[in-house]
This record gives C-alpha cells, sequence and structure tokens, in this order.
C-alpha cells in the first residue's frame, strides 16, 4: 500500500515504471532546441506544431514506451544516472570484497537491486512465496473470516476490500486521522465497467483474460479459471457503481464525512467495523469516510454475493500486487493486460530500468541520498529560490490588481500566498527506512519488507503531529506537485534539468520552462480544488460569496474550452476533470511571464536570440517542455483517467488566452490560436 497522499503532481506517469526506455542517447540540445521546431506550421494556427512539429514527425515512440517527449527523455537521462548509482552500490556490497557495512545505505540500496536482477533465483522461485496466503485465503469459512482477513492482511490483498488508510484531517490538518475511502475495483475507472464502445470492451475482456491467467498460473484448470474471472468482474461491476467518479472525486467536502465509528458502523452492521478498525491497527474514536455509498454497497454485498467470489477476488488481489515480482508467466501476464493492452506499449522495458525505478519508488530516500549527492549542484537550488521568489512576488502584484476580486477575498488570497512553503532538490530530513534488512538472495522479501514498513510508518503517525518536512515525492522523481493540506510546492531534483531547467539557458527559456511549472504549482494553490483551503491547509472557506461566483464563471470558460478540444475520434478533453490543471497552467504561464518580463534584465531588452526575441523565446521555452508523442491506447486512457490534459493542449490551451502571446507573434482574428475575449479566460 502505497502512503495516501493528497497532492496535485504536475503530470500522472501512469505508474513509475511507464517512463523508462532504452535508446541511443539523444545527443545533448540545450536552451531552445531549434531542430525540433517546424516553420512550416503557423504560430498563429497551431504553436504546439510550430514549436515541435519536426520532433514529432521525427520521433517513433520506443517500443518500450507508451510515450515520447520531455518528461520521457530527461526521465531516461535520469534513469541511466542511476544506473550508475546502483551498480556502485550492488557492486560494493558482493560478499568476497564487501567494502559496504550490512545494513548501511550502500549494502541496501545495492543489496536490492542485485536481488531484482536475480532472474535465476526469481524464476526458480516461481510463485513460492504466495503460497502461504493463497492457502490461508482458500480456507476462510465465513464472512466475518473474511473481513477478519481483510484488517489483518490490508497488504495482500486487504485494501481491496477496507481502504483503510491515516492521513491529514482536512479541516484540522495538523492532526492525523483514520479515513476509508473507495476500493475494490481494478479497471481504471468506474466507467469501463458498463462503456460498450469497442476500446473499452476491449480492455475489459483483457482484464478478464489477466485475472484467467494468474489462475491459471496457480494450478486453476483454464475452464473455472475463467469463470472465476467472470464472477470477479461482475462482482466488481456492482462495486464500482457505488464508487464516486472521477470528477465527484474533485469535490473534497463531498469527502469529508466526518463519523463517530459507533455511527457509521450502525450503518453498515454486517461489517463489524469497530472490530475490523482494532484489527487494522486503527482503533479510533472517528473517523473520515471518503465515499459512504462504498461501504453501505459493500455492506449488502458482503452477504449477497457467493463468499466463493470473494475469495476468488481475494487471491486475484494477491496475485495482481505481486505479479511484477514473481517468475517470468507472471510478469509477462501482467505486462500484456497493463502495458500492451491499455498503454499500447509494445515490449517490456529491460529488467534494470523497472528495477531502477522500483528501488526509487520503495527506497528512494535512500537511492536519493546518493543521488543528490552526485548529480544536484547547489547552485541550482539558489537559483531555484530565486525564481520561486520571483513569482512570487510576482503573483502577489498580480493578486492586488485583480478587477474582479473583493478586497477581503484579496487579503485572504495574499495571505495564503505568503504562507507557501516552498521546498526545493530533497528532503531535509531523510527517511532511512530503519529496521528494513535487505537480503541480496530474496527479492521478494525486500519488496514485501519495504511495504511493510511504509504500511507502519503510517501507522505510526496517528496521535503524532504532522510532519511538516516529509516529502511526497524522491528526489530523483521527474515531476513536482502542490499539497493544500500542507500548503506547500514541492520541487525534485529531478525536474531541475534540461528542458525544465538549465542553468547556462537564457531567463526566456527558464522561465517559460520551469517558471511556469513554478507558476503552475502556485496557481493549484487557487485552482478550483486548492482554493477550498485557507492559508494554514484547511479546508474552510475564506471567498467571500460573490467572489466564489464570479471564480466559479471565470473557470465555466475553460471547462468549456476544453470540452472542444479533440483528442481522438469522437474523443475529447474532460472539461471538468481536467479544470484544475488546466487553470494551473494558465495561471501560472501568465504569473512566469510577468515574473520574466519586469524582474529579468532580458525581459527588458528587445535583443534577439537565434532570431526570436525575448518575448517569444519564453513561449517557446514552454511549448518545448510540453513536446510528447503518446499512442492512442495510452491517450484513450489518459483522457479517461488523467486530470492533465494532452501535451498539445497544455501548449495551446493557455496561449490562446493569453494576450501577450499574441502580441509576441502577431495573432489576429480568423487565427485558429485566436479567441475572442468574450471567452477568453484571465483569472490569476
Ligand atoms: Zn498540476
Amino acid at each position: 500500500m502505497t502512503l495516501k497522499r493528497f497532492s496535485f503532481p504536475l503530470l500522472v506517469t501512469g505508474g513509475a515504471l511507464a517512463l523508462a526506455f532504452v535508446a541511443d542517447d539523444p545527443k545533448p540540445v540545450r536552451g531552445l532546441d531549434i531542430s525540433g521546431m517546424d516553420k512550416s506550421v503557423s504560430p498563429r494556427e497551431d504553436f504546439y506544431r510550430y514549436v515541435n512539429g519536426s520532433f514529432l514527425k521525427n520521433t517513433e515512440i520506443p517500443a518500450s514506451q507508451t510515450s515520447w517527449g520531455s518528461f520521457n527523455m530527461l526521465y531516461d537521462a535520469n534513469q541511466k544516472n542511476l544506473k550508475v548509482l546502483l551498480e556502485a552500490a550492488a557492486a560494493s556490497t558482493v560478499a568476497a570484497d564487501r567494502k559496504a557495512a550490512k545494513g548501511s545505505l550502500t549494502q541496501r540500496v545495492g543489496d536490492f537491486y542485485a536481488s531484482g536482477l536475480d532472474s535465476v533465483a526469481i524464476e526458480k522461485r516461481g510463485y513460492d512465496p504466495l503460497k502461504p496466503v493463497l492457502a490461508e485465503i482458500e480456507k476462510i469459512a465465513s464472512v466475518n473470516h473474511l473481513l477478519q482477513y481483510a484488517a489483518s492482511h490490508p497488504l495482500e490483498g486487504g485494501t481491496t476490500i477496507l481502504g483503510a488508510g491515516v492521513g491529514q484531517d482536512a479541516k484540522d490538518p495538523d492532526v492525523h486521522i483514520v479515513s476509508l475511502r473507495q476500493t475494490g475495483t481494478g479497471l481504471p475507472e468506474k466507467d469501463y465497467y458498463t462503456k460498450t464502445d469497442e476500446a473499452t470492451v476491449k480492455v475489459r475482456n483483457a482484464y478478464v483474460t489477466y485475472i484467467t491467467t494468474l489462475f491459471s498460473l496457480t494450478g486453476t484448470p483454464e475452464a473455472m479459471a475463467r469463470k472465476q474471472a467472470e464472477a470477479i468482474l461482475a462482482l466488481e461491476t456492482k462495486i464500482a457503481a457505488s464508487h464516486l467518479g472521477r470528477v465527484e472525486m474533485r469535490d473534497p467536502i463531498k469527502q469529508y464525512n466526518k463519523f463517530a465509528v459507533k455511527d457509521f458502523a450502525a450503518k453498515v452492521p454486517n461489517l463489524d467495523l469497530g472490530a475490523r478498525l482494532k484489527t487494522l491497527r486503527m482503533a479510533v474514536d472517528t473517523i473520515i469516510v471518503g465515499q459512504p455509498k462504498y461501504y453501505e454497497t459493500l455492506n449488502d454485498l458482503i452477504k449477497s454475493e457467493p463468499l466463493d467470489v470473494w475469495k476468488s477476488k481475494l487471491k486475484f488481489a494477491v496475485l495482481n500486487g505481486s505479479a511484477s515480482y514473481l517468475s517470468s508467466p507472471f510478469v509477462k501476464a501482467s505486462f500484456e493486460y497493463s502495458g500492451k493492452t491499455l498503454s499500447g506499449q509494445k515490449v517490456q522495458q529491460d529488467l534494470w530500468k523497472r528495477r531502477a525505478s522500483l528501488t526509487d519508488g520503495l527506497m528512494g530516500e535512500l537511492l536519493g541520498q546518493l543521488y543528490v549527492r552526485d548529480y544536484f549542484k547547489p547552485e541550482s537550488k539558489k537559483r531555484m529560490d530565486e525564481l520561486v521568489a520571483n513569482l512570487r512576488t510576482v503573483f502577489a502584484r498580480r493578486i492586488e490588481r485583480l478587477d474582479w476580486m473583493s478586497a477581503e477575498t484579496k487579503a485572504q488570497a495574499l495571505r495564503k500566498l505568503a504562507a507557501f512553503t516552498p521546498k526545493v532538490g530533497y528532503p531535509t530530513k531523510w527517511k532511512n527506512y530503519e529496521g528494513v534488512v535487505i537480503n541480496r538472495a530474496d527479492f521478494y522479501g525486500n519488496v514485501k519488507a519495504l511495504g511493510k514498513w511504509r504500511y507502519e510508518e503510517s501507522l505510526a503517525k496517528l496521535g503524532q503531529p504532522v510532519d511538516k518536512t516529509e516529502w511526497g515525492m524522491t528526489p530523483p522523481t521527474v515531476n513536482a506537485y502542490y499539497s493544500p493540506l500542507r500548503n506547500e510546492i514541492v520541487f525534485p531534483a529531478g525536474i531541475l534539468q534540461w528542458p525544465f531547467f538549465d542553468p547556462n539557458a537564457d531567463d526566456a527559456i527558464n522561465y517559460g520552462a520551469i517558471g511556469t511549472v513554478i507558476g503552475h504549482e502556485m496557481t493549484h494553490g487557487f485552482d478550483d480544488q486548492g482554493r477550498q483551503y485557507n492559508y494554514m491547509g484547511m479546508l474552510k472557506n475564506w471567498w467571500k460569496k460573490e467572489d466564489g461566483d464570479l471564480f466559479k464563471r471565470k473557470a465555466q470558460l475553460v471547462i468549456d474550452q476544453y470540452d472542444n478540444y479533440t483528442v481522438l475520434d469522437g474523443l475529447h478533453v474532460k472539461g471538468q476533470l481536467t479544470l484544475g490543471e488546466n487553470l494551473a497552467d494558465l495561471g501560472g504561464m501568465s504569473i512566469a511571464y510577468e515574473a520574466f518580463k519586469t524582474l529579468t534584465p532580458e525581459g527588458k531588452s528587445n535583443e534577439k536570440i537565434d532570431g526570436f526575441t525575448p518575448n517569444q523565446r519564453f513561449f517557446l521555452g514552454f511549448a518545448q517542455i510540453w513536446r510528447n508523442k503518446t499512442r492512442d491506447e495510452a491517450l484513450r486512457l489518459r483522457v479517461n483517467t488523467d486530470p492533465h490534459s494532452p501535451g498539445e493542449f497544455r501548449t495551446n490551451g493557455p496561449l490562446s488566452n493569453f494576450e501577450p502571446f499574441y502580441e509576441a507573434f502577431g495573432v489576429k482574428p480568423g487565427d485558429k490560436m485566436y479567441r475572442p475575449d468574450s471567452i477568453r479566460a484571465k483569472i490569476w
């Protein structure tokens, strides 16, 4: 189970593993990549293709990838850096010439990585590590027994029935609280259970095949395995009907349902909730139930559905959760479904890449210590601190100038902005995964030990104050986030590299790239969700009603704008689902542009570089970071599930709302990039 954290990343990667790839080193390009442009496209018609057209034409997505673009290229380069660190650590821990002491950072990182590459041992063990737990599920003889299993084995399928976790209380964010969230489905979104279009049916069939394969591999005769798989799909379809959809999940108030445990337990008597929480070691008096309807439905289904179907579902959860760590038939089955069918990936990534990502995912703050030692320059942090300070100054000025907001609401907004905590590079306090023993000969055991550590860590938070130094991403991560409950903006070392950040490039490029990323994260504090939290990270309204109404009216323009973007035949961007990200893209660019224009020497000059004015270069740098080519399958999955719009619209969407862009490239009525003033969104 992963630590539940409510935050807004810059992008959703579709699982860290989906990003790695093997390819020849691209020629190092720095600053602006002119060769990726297509000057036969007018910047006034399609700025995204003007800046990225040649790149899109000349790029073939590597077979092991589902998309290829700026993020992937940086991620890939980063993987190679991690490989150097991991190989050195692994070499220093070999028994014959042991330099790294047992239990040391290097030993644990090195032996973990080495254990994951030990294919001989992994193949030999097959699915042996799961046999005891599968046998335990087989013995379940009653509903009570089943629920007891779920509560006592959260990491072995249990969380697919009881979605309990420890997190911050949104109305009292200094305090930890137990929350129950909806769970129990395996397809990407609730609509996947009911939609009848060809693409969805294909995914659903592949899901049934995947479950069937896992059961067959563990000794169930094929016909019976298929029957069980179909029964699981039927049960999950009933569960999915009780779920909130992704758009509803953007409403934090709807999901803030605080109950005395005894009161909620009375609504779901079949679950014996008090006893379950005790078994989960979450014996508390008060809980948040994010989506009560799921638990009310579970209360019925747990009795009405055959026990054997529930047991199959638990077994599948165990197999599915571990498939990537077992022998190759299991790995292959998992890839066929989630790699090939869901995302269109042609071949698997090399094992070392998958293991490097996994090491980062499971012990990223150990690996991260090595990473920042060798790959993060203190100068980068200094430059970033300056950029963040400049963006904050400008954002404050822009809030003061807003013509649609009252003085009272402005004062609160400024208070919130001033309270932002920026984090750059890496944590000031590292997690050291104390007590986790890493054994070079036991890959599965290592994965399990780290998962257990993380779970225990989250349990230990109950009753403890919130640790504000904690990070929700690891240092090598190529991403960034805003956390509304902590009111913080976080930029891991991994993203502070070209094409997002280049200490050698001119300010126009850096403000257009990392500057807009910083502005993006800041704007999340004021998007449709973030604005509902106050300066302390508390879910509490600080808006005057008229201002809130005006905000919604302005946001509606953005919803309508993105609803009209077509991604594939018949598939449109979902304006409501992507609203927060689209607002952040627009706000981020506006703030970064003004910071560039008013606070840097280049912003005030007219000197051309590569034939472009500073103003033009800002927008070129911006469009360059969203350069991306994606397979249709992955695009479809993304549009259905990801709150981020595809790169094309993250570029053209904000720009076509932005007057200075019109001026820089002479955009006029009649041009495709032009939107009439009456529908142009201007918020922050
Ligand atoms: Zn974002």
